[in-house]
């Protein structure tokens, strides 16, 4: 599509765009809609007008009216045509007209504008078309639908038109910008959007409309009512079928059939979803049955083979049923990279979601997003126009702190479409009460972009601005471009990276910058709806001033913010006016109780320091035992990395911990509530740690006379009259890095002898694939008794040694994301422990650093 001229100055009449250059024959006059406040025109529809098409006569004899006065009446082709028409959609006026438009070639959702001697003709699609067409005539008039409440509708008495010809689709079948401020029926018409969670309904041509919308293998297959009867439906994981937090035995013939059967159900339960999603839960867990792993050697080695080839036998028997209807499946977390054969039927749609890329930076300049093209170039050329992307544009652990990723959206809207997809979810932040980081900006932009990937997304956002924050926007689109600079490559940025719930580093200055310029937004705005939408604009940087404030650190035996009152008060103060600005979360998952209860947290813990002349051990008994810190004071660097403040129960996070799970693949260890013994020194100390199921543990944390070492023992033993199903877990994370930066990483390695001789060096961060991951070594692969995180760049390494009779896994997992680390991870023999039953897991951590020379 081309880019259309704007309308730059508003006032007065308007000449609307330049001269078709088209044919022979004398030139067109321009068209004169009204004059003064009057009009010859009508606007002219069909009888058999489809519903869109006769909002879209409505709307534009409502715009006409408010913008210059005059009121346009609406005639059906059954009444004889008098005089000047708009001709909107195709009707019995337009056939008189003999003109050629294109409708076959249209489709759905494109129109044709033209200018035909002194009438005008909007035309397309009857779904949609034509009404989009009407819109996009109404905004080469100058009007604009920024958000719910804010639009820009000019003042023309005097409404003319040049000639115009010409035809639009949209850039992408199917649109949407996953906000609240993009829920509303009439903004979403309006900017020509068709997104599934929209309000929209028949009155505006209806939308794509999936059912059910994505993660349906378990609605499929319910394992409630399955599982107990045929296990085998589920995967095979870890050794056994899981009939939660896992997937489907996908190369099982009966798992296709119920599935195909329940998805004919759907389609008969719910005719108006045009697709249906058959796609895999948001778990891991995929099936490592014979069958299924024979699949996935087939297809090069990749999750994704069974899949698609599961998915590709539902779409083809739902073809033959119902052609019309679409199959929508999942590229994602596990299958993310494209099977080797299969590809995809053309009743199928992929959505790839690129959920580990770096989010600040347009994905074709970012090194760490080489992978993430890697995967679309690949879909691409298997897809065949059928590839969608969801794509992330929130910060969904917090929904109210700055997230500089427009440059980012701006480059990979178009990317993507340079790249063959034809569908964008945006997923951005949609709660009860909205109000998410630049949420009505977001949304618009991104809709003018999906439908056109031509738009001057700088001067959309400068028009937004202007619209909404009216004499305050020169400040409020200073802070815009400070905030999004943040991330920007150097020299304009510090080019951080910024991942999904992570964030960049906001500076001081930055901090100070941005206050000043709310101070100066605040005092230039004009009235108190702009002064309230600054107002509210400001809580990201309320927000940003908390999580700082939270930062917790030793002092004097207590840790503890710097002052927890302050850090109180700021809470309080940020709760009461969110709540005032209608929001209702601050993350996914997180509404105000939740978040009270995360920061319940935040208070104080007493202490306990073992210390030699190399080392400082921190411990915090009430959270969770763990060891806080554990700084060489040589080099006073921490061989753990600090909790994030913005993590979720911060600071009872990270360390070193000991925990107890039931299962290698639970979710969450079992609770223990630990009790510091009175018999400790301040070379060793020790824990009672009181299980709900039973459970006691008695743990030691023990320093030499000297070295920068600790020596872990726990023991445990069901005191209780059941057996329990345990497996013990010793985890440390590792600061592998001296600074933050991610690129520090480049040199980690975790390094070992394995039980069967091999040594295995592996760089943890390789250019080719995702910045973060995980490894597990069982059997022969785990290593002999001790293993190392080495960084030789930084002079850096941690070794762990262990006792190789206690321990049945060693796991790492490693990631620059939120912050450079790697959790080095012992897990026990999994054991049904029977009533005074003991086990143990003894691990000793040694950062001693000297290794390559480097010296310490
Ligand atoms: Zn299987
Ligand atoms: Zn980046």
């Amino acid at each position: 599509m081309q880019r259309r001229n704007f309308l730059k100055t508003l006032g007065g009449s308007l000449a609307l765009l330049k001269p078709v250059g088209a044919g022979a024959g004398p030139t067109p006059k321009p068209l004169e809609l009204t004059r003064n406040g009057q009009s010859t025109y009508s606007i002219a529809i069909s009888r058999d007008a489809s519903l869109s098409e006769k909002r879209g006569s409505e709307e534009l004899q409502r715009f006409i009216e408010q913008m210059s006065g005059a009121h346009l009446p609406i005639v059906t082709d059954e009444q004889k045509a008098r005089g000047n028409l708009i001709l909107v959609g195709k009707s019995g006026f337009l056939d008189s007209l003999r003109l050629q438009i294109p409708f076959a070639s249209l489709g759905a959702e494109g129109f044709a504008i033209k200018t035909a001697g002194n009438h005008l003709v909007i035309a397309g699609g009857r779904q949609r078309g034509t009404m989009y067409g009407v819109y996009t005539f109404l905004e080469k008039l100058g009007c604009r639908w920024f958000a719910t409440d804010v639009s820009r509708i000019p003042k023309l008495p005097t409404i003319t038109v040049q000639p115009l010809d010409e035809i639009q689709k949209p850039a992408f079948e199917y649109r949407e910008p996953f906000f609240s401020e993009a829920m509303d029926r009439d903004w979403a018409a309006r900017n020509k959007m068709n997104g599934a969670h929209m309000y929209l309904d028949a009155s505006t041509g209806g939308k794509i409309q999936y059912y059910p919308f994505v993660h349906s293998f378990y609605a499929l297959i319910p394992p409630g009512k399955y599982f107990k009867d045929h296990p085998e439906y589920f995967s095979f994981v870890d050794g056994r079928r899981r009939g939660e937090a896992a997937q489907l035995c996908l190369t099982n013939p009966d798992v296709l059939r119920l599935a195909v059967a329940q998805v004919f159900e759907w389609i008969q339960q719910r005719p108006e979803a045009t697709i249906v999603s058959v796609s895999q839960n948001d778990y891991w867990g995929w099936c490592e049955c014979e069958n299924c792993l024979r699949v996935e050697q087939e297809e090069g080695g990749t999750h994704s083979g069974p899949v698609l080839r599961f998915v590709n036998a539902v779409a083809a028997e739902v073809a033959k049923k119902y052609p019309d209807k679409l199959i929508d499946t999942l590229a994602y977390s596990y299958s993310e990279a494209p099977p080797a054969k299969v590809r995809p039927l053309p009743n199928v749609r992929v959505r790839m979601c690129p959920i580990g890329a770096c989010q600040a930076h347009p994905y074709e300049k970012c090194r760490y997003d080489t992978y993430i093209m890697n995967h679309l170039r690949a879909w691409n050329k298997v897809t065949d126009g059928g590839l969608y992307i969801w794509h992330y544009n929130a910060d969904f652990s917090h929904y109210l702190r700055p997230f500089p990723d427009f440059h980012e959206l701006a480059a990979d809207i178009p990317m993507y479409r340079r790249h063959g997809v034809v569908g964008l979810f945006m997923q951005g932040i949609v709660s009860r009460g909205g109000g998410g980081e630049n949420g009505a900006l977001r949304s618009y932009v991104m809709a003018r972009l999906l439908w056109d990937t031509n738009t001057d997304v700088r001067q959309d956002i400068e028009e937004f601005h202007q619209a909404f924050y009216g004499q305050a926007s020169p400040a409020m689109l200073a802070y815009f471009d400070l905030l999004q600079c943040v991330v920007s490559f150097p020299p304009a940025g510090k080019g951080d990276h910024c991942w999904c719930c992570s964030s960049p580093h906001f500076s001081d200055d930055f901090l100070a910058q941005a206050k000043q310029l709310f101070s100066q937004a605040q005092a230039e705005a004009e009235d108190e709806a702009v002064r309230k939408r600054v107002r509210q604009a400001q809580l990201s940087l309320d927000y940003l001033e908390l999580m700082r404030a939270k930062k917790f650190a030793v002092r004097n035996g207590v840790y503890a913010p710097a002052d927890l009152t302050d850090v109180r008060n700021r809470y309080q103060s940020f709760i009461s006016q969110a709540k005032a600005f209608g929001i209702t979360d601050l993350g996914e998952g997180l509404g105000f109780e939740e978040e009270n209860q995360n920061f319940a947290y935040v208070k104080s813990y007493a202490v306990k320091t073992l210390e030699n002349p190399s080392l400082l051990l921190h411990i915090a008994p009430d959270l969770s035992g763990r060891v806080i810190q554990m700084i060489d004071k040589r080099t006073g660097q921490d061989a753990l990395v600090p909790p994030d403040p913005e993590a979720p129960s911060y600071p009872d996070v990270a360390g070193l911990g000991f925990f107890v799970y039931e299962d290698y693949l639970s979710s969450k260890p079992l609770e223990v509530k630990w009790e510091l013994d009175a018999d400790s020194t301040s070379f060793r100390l020790a824990l009672t740690g009181t299980c709900a199921k039973g459970l006691k543990l008695i743990r030691t944390i023990q320093i030499p006379a000297d070295g920068a070492s600790v020596h872990t023992e726990t023991h445990a033993q069901n005191v209780g009259n059941a057996a329990i199903d345990v497996a013990l877990q010793s985890r440390f994370i590792a600061n592998p890095t001296k600074g933050p930066a991610p690129e520090e990483m480049d040199d980690v390695s975790i390094v070992f002898s394995g039980q069967d001789g091999k040594t295995i060096e592996k760089k943890l961060i390789d250019p080719a694939l995702e910045p973060a991951g995980s490894e597990t070594y069982t059997g022969q692969s785990r290593p002999d008794g001790e293993w190392r995180m080495v960084n030789p760049r930084a002079g850096l390494m941690l070794t762990n040694r262990f006792t190789k009779a206690q321990v049945e896994r060693c796991f790492v997992r490693w990631g620059p994301k939120n912050q450079n680390a790697v959790g080095l991870v012992l897990w026990s023999e999994k054991r049904r422990l029977e009533p005074g039953e003991s086990m143990r897991l003894d691990a000793d951590y040694d950062a001693d650093y000297k290794l390559g020379g480097a010296q310490a």
